[in-house]
Formats: structure tokens, sequence, C-alpha cells
């Protein structure tokens, strides 16, 4: 191939311009834009993408384009493969399954940081509130004793690594002479087996132990590597002496993590443990409407609060549903509406949706089981058994179709939608304290998914 003179940098940009002029605008800023070109050899080409998602998307529906592309460009068969950036906490999924030209270095290694994940894109909620506010002050202030080492902890997908990258990003903004590095735990064990097996761990000691701060993600995939483990406690030691901020995400609380050394977990409990809870219905919402915002999407209330209402657990599937949304809409050149949220709400929790319940059958069902007529469960009456009742249907609707407040509202006789958001909390509530609810809510819910034929 006559290409010696041309980069792969280069090759892509004229690639991408022609690219430009074959997809929609929307389509092209949501696929090709984010996309980093990281090696060309004569046969192939190699993508960075951002994550799991955008590669199964890429690949299965613009690979054909792109080489298609590629072989106008250069009048020559140039295969596409594709790596996950390292950002996007998939490290190790080396999905184009062959080695990769790397990406040759520039001379001061960046600190690895997600320029994407800062402190103002960072909703705030009641469950983040305290690992915010912490991370904020070890950003401000690195090294304060109280805060040293800070772990941030809780679930997948709940924002650990956001606020990790938040606190390095707003440090070498503040502080641009101080030495970061950022890497997950599995970053720093191959780093760490690398440098035995090239003979030089007195590198790798000092390229660790030199930093001012130390961002180390997922701890927890330290567990049982006892020869890391034991680096790490030197690392940690020394900078945790000379007052170097470090900072630790984890699954779990430190204290309950398996397959660590003792003397590392308590380490790792001498400073500030902060939790990250999931988000609740209200910071749903908001984080839904700042990622539509985020991506140029201007989406309807009633949308925004039906899928905060069905993805519950985790901010990484909100954000994923919205990216599906969108890539849908501009590939099919259709304006979003419900049904098409309801489509991808649906392939994103498979079974556990149902949408073909009405308000109609859960009220039935609920007056069935408790003898009240369905008259008495949407009338005005504040009689005890009957509101309890009432509360339980609603419950169920906002739970099983995730009907929106409002609307539940005039179903059940004109409320408005604070009244039908207490009912809920009410049951969630008393589903914790109170086994006859809990028993009565689960069994219906079960008898409403999954009928008897
Ligand atoms: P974890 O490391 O806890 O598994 P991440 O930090 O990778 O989760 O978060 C998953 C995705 O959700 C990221 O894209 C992140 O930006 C986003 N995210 C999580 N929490 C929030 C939040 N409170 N506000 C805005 N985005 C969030
Ligand atoms: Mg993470």
């Amino acid at each position: 191939m006559d290409n010696l003179n041309i980069t792969y940098e280069t090759v892509w940009e004229n690639t991408k311009e022609m690219l430009r002029h074959s997809v929609p605008d929307q389509a092209y800023s949501t696929w090709f834009e984010p996309i980093n070109p990281i090696a060309l050899t004569d046969s192939e080409l190699i993508l960075e993408v951002p994550n799991q998602f955008f590669f199964e998307w890429i690949e299965s529906h613009y690979t054909a384009l792109i080489e298609r592309t590629l072989w106008k460009n250069l009048q020559s068969e140039i295969k596409v493969k594709y790596t996950v950036s390292p950002e996007s906490g998939q490290v190790g999924l080396d999905i184009a399954g062959a080695p990769l030209t790397p990406k040759p270095k520039p001379p001061q290694e960046p600190p690895q940081l997600n320029s994407r994940y800062t402190f103002s894109a960072f909703i705030e909620g009641a469950n983040n509130q305290f690992a915010r506010a912490a991370a904020t002050s070890v950003a401000e202030t690195p090294g304060q004793p109280n805060f040293n080492p800070l772990v941030i902890y809780g679930g997948v997908g709940l924002g650990k690594t956001h606020l990790l990258h938040a606190i390095g990003n707003h440090i070498a903004h503040l502080r641009p002479e101080l030495k970061i590095i950022c890497a997950t735990s599995e970053k720093f064990t191959l780093d760490f087996i690398s440098s035995i097996q090239k003979n030089n761990t007195v590198e790798f000691s000092r390229k660790y132990r030199s930093v001012d701060v130390l961002l180390i993600d997922d701890v927890q995939f330290f567990q049982n590597k006892e020869q890391t483990q034991e680096q790490f406690f030197h690392t940690f030691n020394e900078l945790y002496q000379s007052g170097k901020q470090i900072v630790l995400t984890a699954d779990r609380y430190p204290g309950e993590m398996s397959g660590l050394q003792d003397r590392l977990l308590s380490r790792f409990q001498s400073g500030l443990a902060v939790d990250i809870q999931p988000p609740d219905f209200e910071v749903r919402v908001a984080i839904l409407m700042a990622k539509a915002e985020e991506n140029g999407l201007d989406l309807p209330y009633d949308i925004v609060e039906f899928m905060a209402t069905h993805i519950k657990n985790n901010v990484r599937e909100l954000e994923s549903t919205i990216i599906r949304i969108l890539a849908h809409s501009s590939l099919t050149n259709r304006e979003i509406d419900m049904a098409m949220v309801k489509q991808a709400v649906k392939d994103r929790l498979g079974k556990q949706f149902i949408s073909e319940l009405t308000i109609e059958d859960i009220i039935g069902r609920v007056s069935e089981a408790t003898n009240l007529t369905e008259e008495v469960l949407i009338s005005a009456s504040r009689k005890k058994p009957l509101v309890e009742a009432r509360q339980v249907a609603i419950y169920l609707c906002r739970e099983i179709i995730g009907t929106p407040l409002v609307e539940l509202g005039l179903h059940f006789g004109g409320r408005d939608h604070t009244t039908i958001l207490h009912a809920c909390r009410t049951i969630e509530k008393r589903k914790k304290k109170e086994p006859r609810i809990k028993q009565l809510v689960t069994k219906l819910q079960q008898e409403l998914t999954f009928p008897l034929t």
C-alpha cells in the first residue's frame, strides 16, 4: 500500500470526512466523532471506541460502511478492528482479539483521566451527597489527614469512577504541578507484573511512589493477589506517610471485603469511607434530564418519568438507554416518542417489563384480593383499610406499568401527583417494616406479572 507518508490520524480524518456525508448528522456526531484512531497496518485500522455498548453498536451497524469508505479513500482493502477505551472502566476487553499496535506514548504519561467526568457533570442527590462532598473537599485540599485515604464505595454504575476522575480532573486543573496517577487496580496489577517480567520493579515503585495524588479504582480486584497487595501496601504507606492523597473506590465497605490482607483493609479504614447508594426517583429524573441535554435531546417529561420509573438501580443503565433511544431515532429517522422509549426500556429489561397490563387490571386484582370494590378503591374515602388497599394499588401501578404520577392521579379519583408519590413511598417503607404488607404486595405483584393461565 502506498501510504508510507500517511499517518493513521490522517487516514481516519479523511475517512471520517467522507462518512460525514453518508450518514445523518446526528448519527455522525453520535457514532463517529467519539472514535479515536489507534493504529494502521497495511491490512487493518484499529479504532478506539468509548465503551462496550458503543462497540457493539458500531460493529454491527457501521463496520461495512467504514470499510467501504476506507476502500474508496485508500484503494486498498483495510479491515476495521475495535478496542474499547481504557477510560471506559472496561479494560482488558480485548475486543479485536488481535494484539494491538500501541499508540506511540506522549513523552509525559498523562494521568489517564476521563475529562467528561467532572464535578459539574455529576448530579447530586441524597444518595451521593456525602460522597460528593468528601470528593470535592479532597479535590480542593488534597492530603488532609481526616480524608486520607478517601474510600468511595457502592454498587456498579453508581458514579464511583466518575467521582474518582472528577477529583483527578479538578486537581489537575487547580494544581497542574502535582503529579497524579489514576489507574484501575487491574492496571496497577498489570504494571506490576510486567515490571517483574522486565526486571524493573524499581522503576515500577518509583513511578507509583513519586506521585502526589494516587487514584485507584475498584480495589476489590486486588483480592487474592498476594504479591500485588504487598506492593500496594508499601506504595500506600510511603505515600501516606508523606501526606500524599490517596483515593480508592470499591464495590463494598472495606471492612466487608474478602481476599484482602487485614493490614491493607485496616489502612483502607484509617481515613474516610463514604458510600453511594442507588439514586431515588427524583435523582433519576434529574440525571436523565441532564444526560438528555448533554446529548442534545429534548425529552418530554412523561418520557423521562417513564424511564426513571423503570430503570432503577443504576446510572449507567439510564445513560445507555438514552444513547439507545438516540441511536434508534437517528437511524430510523423518527422523532422520539413514548412507543420508541417503551420499546427501548423493554429491550433493556426483558421479561421484567410487562406492558400489557392496564391500570384497570391492577385495580381489579387488588379489589379481589382485599374484598373492596373497585369504586371505593378510587373513591375519596379515607377509611384506614381502604387507604391501604388504594396505596397498594397505586404502588403496583407504578412498579409494574410505570404509569406517570399525574396520569395515576387521574385514575385514582383526581388526586394530585404528590399524593400518588406519597402513596408509593408509604408502601415502599411499610414493605420494609411490615411482613404482612410485604407479603401482600409481593404476592399481588407476582400474580400480576406471571398470570396463571
Ligand atoms: P461505577 O464506577 O460506580 O460503576 P461510573 O462512575 O462508571 O459507576 O458511572 C456510570 C455512568 O453513570 C458514568 O457514565 C457516569 O458519568 C454516570 N453517572 C453516575 N452517577 C452520576 C451522577 N450522579 N450524575 C451524572 N452522571 C452519573
Ligand atoms: Mg467504576
